[in-house]
């Protein structure tokens, strides 16, 4: 990641790659808190299309609210600089990622007294799980670590710290050989992947997790409105995980992740052990959404040009 030429968009200005430094004694480096955003740019008939923007900048903004970081920027702003850092560095399909962190004026628990810093990078990044993984599906394990509880983590950010807990939890599983991992909340319920959602499917009916203690993620979000859109109906409640391992179908979403279908939790075959027709037909309408080939989800797409 660090030699390359191109440009990133630092505290309000484009600035060459290689010279995108922070201070070792940066607050967020040393305690974690942080937000930041994964956006993907996708190479449309019509151009390069950012997907779902306006919903990304808004989450990003809505974790400096809940941790009362002051943003000197407006969403406006930093929707925009989104739309420069792909530009300039003359990106037709790549991952976005912003990131919002507290200065190195100042150590201490307190962030009082820093300054607050955005960065925006982008680069290309192929498929998160493997194009292997979107065809024929992942393994994935239940990890030893639990997930964030809502009263020690506020998920509703996305914040750089917590994800030591995806990081451990992936760490673990894949050491053992497997793909991705699966977090239950402290009560034992599923919550979601290091950094996917979960949904699974029985007679028919799209369940996923309700919002607790897992990220609201955009994927999933459209991917709700893609399965109702095709006329299934769709639960939010709390999932077990044997309720997994006896459903017809189940995929992990996220920005990174897409649509990826799991063959497999806990060295269980999930339905055929292979893609579901259903996850299929919603992984179809997902990409034929973000590649700008569904004239229903074009709001979703912002143009860089
Ligand atoms: N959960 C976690 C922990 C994540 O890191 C991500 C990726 N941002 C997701 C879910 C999926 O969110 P989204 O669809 O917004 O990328």
């Amino acid at each position: 990641m660090s030699d390359r030429d191109g440009f990133i968009w630092s505290d309000g200005k484009l600035i060459p790659w290689r010279e995108a430094n922070i201070h070792v004694l940066t607050h967020s480096l040393h305690y974690g808190m942080g937000v930041f955003e994964g956006i993907r740019a996708y190479k449309t008939p019509q151009g390069t299309a950012i997907f779902r923007l306006p919903e990304h900048v808004k989450r990003l903004f809505n974790g400096t609210k809940i941790f009362q970081m002051n943003m000197p920027y407006s969403p406006e702003v930093i929707n925009k600089a989104i739309i420069d850092v792909v530009n300039s560095n003359k990106l037709e399909a790549c991952y976005i990622r912003p990131i919002i962190f507290i200065g190195s004026q100042k150590l201490g628990i307190s962030p009082k007294g820093n300054s607050i810093h955005t960065a925006i990078a982008a680069w290309e990044w192929g498929a998160y799980l493997g194009e292997d993984g979107l065809n024929k599906g992942i393994r994935v394990k239940t990890s030893s670590f639990t997930r964030h509880f809502v009263n020690s983590s506020l998920v509703r950010a996305k914040a750089s710290g917590y994800y030591i807990n995806s990081i451990l939890a992936n760490q673990e599983v894949t050491a053992n050989g497997y793909d991705e991992a699966l977090l239950l909340d402290t009560e034992g319920y599923v919550s979601e992947g290091s950094g996917e959602n979960l949904f699974m499917i029985r007679n028919g009916i799209v369940y996923t997790p309700d919002l607790a203690s897992c990220l609201d993620g955009i994927t999933r979000d459209s991917v709700i409105q893609i399965a109702k859109d095709l006329g299934y109906e769709v639960r939010e409640k709390r999932l077990t995980r044997d309720e997994v391992y006896s459903a017809d179908e189940a995929f992990f979403t996220g920005t990174a992740a897409e649509v990826t279908p799991i063959r497999e939790l806990d060295d269980r075959s999930i339905g055929d052990g292979k893609r579901g027709p259903i996850t299929e037909k919603i992984q179809k309408t997902y990409f034929d959404a973000v590649y700008g080939r569904n004239d229903q989800y074009k709001s979703w797409l912002t143009y860089v040009k």
